[in-house]
Formats: structure tokens, sequence, C-alpha cells
């Protein structure tokens, strides 16, 4: 079983993962919909919902990964990112990641 990370390093580059209300992100986002993650390209920074924690761990596990695959798709130089395309590969590395086990 994969624990989520609290940092991790990707194009030279640190990234934290912290947790915040539900509320918070929705604020930080700037968006009107209802998100369990938020990935900030500008402080490096994923932020999951302390509310997942009611959630199937697997869900929660998700979520990491789908604000990964932005973040991968920032450091990659892309800005608009398509959400079923992120929504998907996040499924695959979760597959993938957990059958190393
Ligand atoms: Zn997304």
């Amino acid at each position: 079983m994969m624990e989520i990370p609290s940092y991790f390093r990707l194009v030279n580059r640190d990234w934290t993962v912290l947790y915040e209300s539900e509320a918070r992100i929705r604020e930080l986002s700037e968006e009107d919909e209802e998100t369990h993650g938020l990935c900030d390209p500008v402080k490096a920074v994923i932020y999951l919902a302390r509310e997942l924690d009611q959630y199937p761990l697997a869900y929660k596990r998700h979520c990491f990964w789908h604000e990964f695959v932005h973040a991968i798709k920032f450091a990659n130089g892309e800005d608009n990112h398509d959400e079923e395309v992120v929504d998907r590969v996040a499924g695959m590395i979760q597959q993938a990641v957990e059958s190393f086990n």
C-alpha cells in the first residue's frame, strides 16, 4: 500500500503536500466547483482535503495522483489541462503503482 508522500521532487523542484479543509481549497482554487484537491504550480504545493479521511483510502490516493499529474503537466510547461485526461492518467498511475507490491 502506497503512503501519500509529504514531499516529492520533480524537475529539480521540491513539492509539498498539504492538508486543508475542502472550503479552504475551494477558496484557493478560485473555481466554484467542489474539489478535494488542488495543484498550485507557483508555490509547488498539492493541497488535499482533510475531509478525504472520511472516504475510502483508494479514493484519497486517487486524488493525490490526480493532483500529481497536474504537477507533471505544469512541470512540462502545460498550463491548460484536460481534466478527463488528467483523471484517466491518474487512475493508470495508481493501478501501476499498486501492482508494484
Ligand atoms: Zn484536476
